[in-house]
């Protein structure tokens, strides 16, 4: 029996090779989605989903299910799988993101950073009296 594959790489044309980066997975932590395919937030099959690997950690996550995670307060910008503060690697060759909503899940880093410095700089009081100023 003769076997030709054809275009065998035109099928898996682009793939994050995470094991040269010591990142073993390559399920997303929060969806549990290959990342060769798109996340249940991405409305339509082929949405470009990029991954989000984690600094601290090794854990890896695509960007909209990160930036959906970190939206919430209670997330408390930490990474779900380890508990972490998460922090997004950046300059890692050709990993480099070149997406806008990069922004936002800096931001959304940043935000937390800046909520957890504030609540370790505050006493109970002045934070009930913070939490009224922000409710009010
Ligand atoms: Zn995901
Ligand atoms: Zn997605
Ligand atoms: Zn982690």
């Amino acid at each position: 029996m003769k076997v030709k594959i054809l275009d065998w790489h035109a099928v898996t044309f682009w793939h994050w090779d995470f094991a040269t980066h010591g990142y073993s997975d390559d399920l997303c932590g929060i969806c549990r989605a290959a990342f060769d395919g798109t996340c249940p937030n991405c409305k339509y099959p082929g949405d470009d989903c990029p991954i989000v690997l984690g600094d601290e950690c090794t854990h890896n996550f695509h960007l909209h299910c990160i930036l959906k995670w970190l939206e919430q307060d209670n997330s408390k910008g930490l990474c779900p799988m380890c508990r972490q503060i998460f922090s997004a690697k950046e300059d890692v060759d050709d990993l480099q993101p070149r997406d806008p909503r990069y922004a936002d899940l800096k931001r959304l880093i940043e935000r937390h950073r800046a909520t957890r410095e504030r609540l370790a700089n505050t006493s109970e009081q002045e934070y009930e009296v913070l939490e009224e100023m922000e409710t009010s």
